[in-house]
């Protein structure tokens, strides 16, 4: 990306991280009339961001924590099932194991309350916070909003989730139940094995994450951002907190204010701020079926297997699974062949055609919602990172409420659950 000047009127603001979170951080800083730096060794939209293999879900009405009551229930099942959603790998137990008791303890019923009105707070603008940003880089046609469905094959499933649809309609999300001929008429593609749904018709769609990360950082760069590929080993400290980023080609980078966006490899520079907080890499995986054209227009999720599938513009992701096994282990992509497995029953034509694997790092906080506010002890960082399941979706938002905070103005959403403090 090529530099293109513009003058400051704020200072600057170094974004760590060039993810979906960092470049829509990026985007807002420079309508605040920040100059702008981003630094990342990976390329925006490129394969090592969790960023880019995702299920494009932007999902207004995302308010269901990952752990919700119950969840202890499930967790045996999952875990005994070679090809179920949930893998620890052994050798990684001691260490996630104080997130996993964090995880749990999330999922007691007051807390999700409080989580679930959180979620909702920072995804009900995901749409208006988007959507300025995709006219500005001409990449509109990346926001579909054609609803979501979760299928089961028993007729009563929704009842099984009767609490989270609560949750869901008690903050004003629009639920439709559907029997089997609904689910027929809604989204013909699907085989007839599905026998009750849940429709939440004001859900959306990226068909393409990964152009989406590398519109919005193009269009950063056209209004001036500068693009600095490095990777960011520490910072340099001064009176009143870091003066300087020492970037592993040797540079020492000189910063004002700094936000860090680096997804799952956050906490690593929180930490170092004197920071410490429960975080672990939550891997999932997609198996991509390139030129695969099943009819499928709507996002559809296994309620029972817990997987995703998407309709992408170059054919169909399915993806899933949430591995514990750290970001340094190599990627089991026998997992995204089992994905494969389970989708196939779930269309009436299914040509796989040409096949690829990917293996991403959520960023996972134990209680499912990120970390947006400044480190505990240096006005001048900023924290945006920590979306898990859901940074697609908190992107835009999170950019926004970023921008305002750094240009030390009221946030639109209250900030009050996202504080570092919380753990
Ligand atoms: C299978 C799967 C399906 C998903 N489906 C959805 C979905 O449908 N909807 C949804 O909303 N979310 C979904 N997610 C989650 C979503 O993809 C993530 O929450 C989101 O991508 C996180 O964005 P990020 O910018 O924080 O992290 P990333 O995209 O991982 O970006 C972080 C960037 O920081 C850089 N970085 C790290 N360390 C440093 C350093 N020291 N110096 C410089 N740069 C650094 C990295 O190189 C990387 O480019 C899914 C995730 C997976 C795995």
């Amino acid at each position: 990306m090529t530099a293109v000047s513009q003058p400051a009127r704020r200072g600057k603001v170094t974004v760590i991280g060039s993810g979906i979170i960092g470049v829509c951080t990026a985007n807002y800083l420079l309508k605040q009339g920040f100059e702008v730096e981003v630094v990342d060794h990976a390329l925006p939209g490129s394969e090592e961001q969790c960023s880019y293999g995702n299920a494009g879900g932007i999902c207004p009405g995302s308010c269901i924590p990952n752990s919700m009551p119950g969840v202890m229930k499930n967790v045996p099942k999952w875990l005994m099932d070679p090809e179920g959603p949930l893998i620890v790998r052994l050798s990684y137990l001691p260490h996630a194991l104080p997130w996993l008791l964090r995880f749990l303890e999330a999922s007691r019923k007051p807390r999700v309350d409080v989580i679930s009105a959180a979620m909702r707070a920072l995804h009900r603008y995901t749409y208006e916070a988007y959507e300025p940003l995709m006219k500005e880089a001409g990449c509109e046609d990346l926001l579909q909003k054609r609803g979501q469905l979760f299928v089961y094959e028993s007729a009563d499933g929704p009842a099984g989730g009767a609490y989270g649809l609560g949750l869901r309609r008690s903050h004003g999300v629009k639920v439709d139940i559907l029997n089997a001929g609904e689910i027929r008429d809604l989204e013909p593609a699907l085989a007839p094995i599905f026998n009750s749904a849940v429709y939440l018709p004001e859900q959306g769609q990226c068909p393409n994450p990964g152009r989406l990360v590398a519109s919005l950082a193009a269009n950063a760069t056209r209004q001036g951002a500068r693009y600095i590929r490095a990777k960011v080993k520490g910072f340099e400290m001064g009176p009143d907190g870091p003066k300087a980023l020492r970037l592993d080609n040797g540079t020492v980078l000189p910063v004002d204010k700094v936000v860090i966006a680096a997804g799952a490899w956050s906490a690593e520079l929180a930490r170092q701020l004197g920071d410490r907080i429960p975080f672990e890499t939550e891997r999932g995986y997609h198996i991509m079926l390139k030129g695969a054209d099943t009819g499928l227009k709507i996002q559809t999720i296994s309620a029972d297997k817990k997987f995703v599938a998407s309709p992408m513009e170059d054919g169909l992701r399915i993806a899933g699974n949430v591995e514990f096994a750290g970001l340094n282990a190599p990627a089991n992509l026998e997992r995204a062949d089992i994905l494969l497995k389970q989708a196939r029953p779930m269309f009436r034509n299914l040509d796989v055609g040409e096949v690829s694997r990917w293996m991403g790092h959520r960023p996972g906080t134990p209680d499912s919602i990120p970390v947006i506010d400044r480190a505990t002890r240096f006005r001048n960082v900023i924290y945006a990172f920590g979306h898990g399941h859901q940074g697609l979706i908190g992107g835009a938002v999170t950019g926004k409420l970023v921008s305002e905070m750094a240009a030390d103005l009221p946030t639109s959403v209250d900030l009050k659950p996202f504080r570092v403090n919380r753990f």
